[in-house]
């Protein structure tokens, strides 16, 4: 039987639904019988009274804050998750039905497929990174002119790889952002769409960010479904319909502690600090090892490999008995991974690392 623990007890390094503040978390607890003095909770509000429309447009004015979007640009919150832009951005912004892909993973090939399941799309892979296993990402060449747009995976959440410069090109940029939203400062005036699913950076699972420059809102003229439709979304503020109120709630709560903790620049560089302590042990460790080029080692998620899946498990196993959680690496890859959210405690890098000295050292190895 499982042991119980309390949240101090343990370190949650889950790829997602992940770890969130716990000041944001007691916040939540205070509130959640009676928002802001109002005898009920925000999840019994309706999303059309004034407490609710406050809190889903201090949302939008902290996120534009904290990822400085140009004022061209609407931010909208939606559900269906990151795969469901998948299909929705291709029906909305590529009047030519030609667009381009950069495949660095798992979660570019869906995007890839969904677009192709559409059918009727001139869906181009442009670069991919196949031959290196996705350990590092491909060379792009020239970027063909008549592309709708241009699709790429910031941050590559399975194969832990990430672009910390996105590719130079006069067609429309769009992004999956979802693994390293406001953990990677990035100028939004590169691309034309950013989504990202919350459950990573930003919140509870449920709601979907999207980031769209306004002018791309005109291309599709053709009927779409009400809710796949971005200019019926964009028209009714995200508010077509009952959007997801408690997880938009919880990640304006997000938002207001990323603020408090400094921002995107201050965010980026704890992380960078907090991966750089794994990362560093790893590159020293004869038993373990990062199997990712250092040139595009990603921040937020850090698979590492003993290359003997026994011992992969047995320290799998004794890491979960010892308070570090999810530390296993997706199924399609295995070996382990450590995610490391903008939430996730430093003192949790510091002691995963001492605990994996531990286990190498009981093996002789270091
Ligand atoms: C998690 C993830 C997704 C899927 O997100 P859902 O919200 O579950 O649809 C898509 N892309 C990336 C990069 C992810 O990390």
């Amino acid at each position: 039987m499982q042991k119980i623990r309390s949240r101090k007890e343990v370190f949650n390094f889950s790829a997602g639904p992940a770890v969130l503040p716990t000041s944001v978390l007691e916040k939540v607890q205070a509130e959640i019988l009676s928002y802001g003095g109002s005898g009920m909770s925000v999840m019994e509000l309706s999303h059309r009274s004034s407490w609710f429309i406050e809190i889903i447009e201090s949302a939008e004015v902290l996120l534009r804050e904290l990822m400085a979007i140009p004022d061209n640009y609407k931010v909208l919150f939606l559900q269906g998750g990151a795969s469901l832009q998948f299909a929705m951005v291709p029906l909305n912004i590529a009047p030519n039905k030609k667009i381009g892909f950069i495949d660095t993973g798992v979660w570019s090939a869906k995007a890839i497929e969904e677009a192709q399941k559409l059918g009727g799309y001139d869906v181009r892979v442009l670069a991919t990174g196949k031959e290196s296993n996705f350990s590092k990402l491909p060379q792009i060449g020239e970027i063909p002119t008549d592309l709708d747009y241009l699709h790429i995976t910031t941050n590559n959440t399975i194969e832990g790889t990430c672009f910390f410069d996105v590719p130079k090109t006069d067609v429309t940029l769009v992004a999956d952002m979802s693994s390293n939203i406001l953990a990677n400062a990035y100028d939004v005036r590169d691309f034309g769409v950013i989504y990202a699913g919350a459950q990573k950076n930003l919140g509870p699972a449920g709601v979907c960010v999207v980031i769209i420059r306004e002018d791309l809102l005109e291309l599709n003229t053709n009927p779409l479904p009400t809710m796949l439709d971005f200019k019926i979304q964009a028209k009714n503020k995200s508010l077509y319909n009952t959007p997801p109120t408690f997880a938009i709630y919880v990640m304006k709560l997000v938002f207001e502690w990323s603020k408090q903790v400094g921002g995107v620049a201050a965010i980026e560089k704890n992380n960078r600090t907090k991966a750089g302590i794994l990362y560093d042990y790893l590159d020293a460790s004869t038993l373990f090892s990062s199997p990712v080029d250092k040139s595009c080692r990603s921040l937020t998620n850090i698979p590492f490999i003993t290359g003997d899946k026994t011992i992969d498990s047995d320290f799998i196993k004794q890491a979960t008995a010892a308070g570090f959680e999810n530390l296993t690496g997706h199924r399609l890859v295995g070996g382990m991974r450590a995610s490391l959210y903008n939430a996730f405690p430093i003192e949790g890098v510091y002691a995963l690392v001492d605990f994996m000295k531990k286990f190498a050292e009981a093996r002789g190895e270091k």
